[in-house]
């Protein structure tokens, strides 16, 4: 496909505001510009306007997935923006807007090189499905709905379009953000031995998860050790009452040495001792993600490394990654391929106002998935 037309595909859906919501509007965009094709097409709906978007081409072989999410993150104040977030701008070779790193124009990039093969003319050797979610940046519930319902299940590898400046990000840290809530009795602070206080319970728990996660000083290789940060902490109405309620949340960033099952075990544990001495404690968890275990050693990661090196002359390095991705989800899917984050964006502008993309970089992407698909086909028919 021409450049230009390549370009529009990007700047249509960065247009598109679908800030943690409203992801149908890039379903049906993308629908669209494959109606025409011999495709299946399958629409995953998580809430009314929030769709997740499946399309697979090829008729049999094995199965290359690309996954990009549909969402972006809020905005933020507009007034440190230097063109609106969602009316697309291209100034000295750079795309600005939000999502055009994070990630529209992974997604774009995946989009395009599927309509290129689709348009090759060439019969393909293999299947690729592409897999757009809602809601990663929330909590990865569009590709944990997608997992769920199967659409994995035939995968025998998949490429996350995340910014990675062309890197292979092979690993990553999981998250268990939770919240502990504490329920007393609240009386006047004259007779306290009436009610029970809420807020001393919840200290005892903090205390004790602190010492236990400390404890587990393990380090993996590449993502080091397993952090834990009680985040906030609330708790009472008056300073003359006994506390009736208090809460508290923390964050852990966990590794492959303490996988999330285990952790989330330890800190249920805490709680029921707690329980069982008086104290009514309960816990929640908000999406957590568990980590990706290292794909350095996987087929996959070895033809990407070789692919982009050979396509680019640079990039290729195999590194870790600082956040979760929707790779959190994939990998729990029941049969175990390998998954990589590769995308054609740097990365530097996430979340930020003023998110941008080199266009270079953005069509270097386009032919990059294109090649990656060749490669994969290849080198799995041969097994
Ligand atoms: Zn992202």
């Amino acid at each position: 496909m021409e450049n230009k037309q390549a370009i529009k595909i990007l700047t249509d859906i960065i247009a598109l505001d679908t800030t943690n919501d409203h992801e149908s509007q890039i379903a049906d965009y993308l629908t669209d510009l494959f109606k025409d094709y011999p495709v299946k097409i399958d629409r995953v709906t998580y809430a009314p306007g929030r769709d997740n978007l499946v399309i697979t081409l090829g008729e049999s072989g094995p199965m290359l997935g690309f996954s990009g999410h549909e969402d972006v993150v809020d905005a933020g104040d507009l007034a440190n923006w230097q063109t609106p977030p969602f009316t697309p701008t291209i100034k000295a070779g750079k795309l600005y807007g939000r999502g055009a790193s994070d990630m529209k124009s992974g997604l774009a990039a995946m989009v395009v090189s599927m309509l290129d093969l689709l348009n090759s003319g060439k019969k393909l050797p293999g299947r690729l499905r592409l897999l757009a979610s809602v809601g990663e940046e929330i909590g990865e519930f569009g590709a944990a709905q997608l997992v769920k319902a199967g659409y994995a299940d035939e995968l025998a590898g998949l490429v996350i379009g995340e910014p990675s400046n062309f890197n292979i990000r092979v690993t990553h840290k999981g998250i268990i953000d939770y919240y502990v809530t504490s329920k007393g009795i609240g009386v006047h602070a004259s007779t306290p031995e009436l009610g029970r206080n809420a807020i001393m319970p919840l200290v005892k728990f903090a205390q004790e998860a602190q010492t236990l996660m400390a404890s587990h000083t393990e380090k993996d290789p590449v993502l080091g050790g397993l952090t834990h940060v009680i985040s906030q902490i609330q708790g009472g109405n008056q300073i003359n009452s006994v506390p009736d309620q208090a809460w508290l949340s923390g964050n852990i960033r966990t590794t492959p040495l303490y996988p999330n099952q285990q952790i989330m075990t330890e800190l249920e544990q805490i709680i029921s001792e707690l329980n069982a001495q008086g104290a009514q404690l309960a816990i929640r968890y908000s999406y957590p993600e568990v980590p990706l275990p290292s794909q350095a050693d996987t087929k996959l990661a070895k033809l990407a490394q070789r692919v982009v090196r050979k396509s680019l002359g640079r990039g290729g390095e195999l590194v870790a990654g600082t956040g979760a991705t929707d790779a959190s989800e994939y990998i729990q899917a029941s049969n175990n391929f390998p998954i990589i984050i590769l995308g054609p964006a740097a990365g530097v502008s996430d979340h930020q106002p003023n998110e941008f993309i080199a266009i270079d970089d953005y069509l270097a992407g386009c032919k990059l998935y294109q090649d990656l698909a060749w490669q994969f086909w290849q080198e799995n028919l041969k097994v």
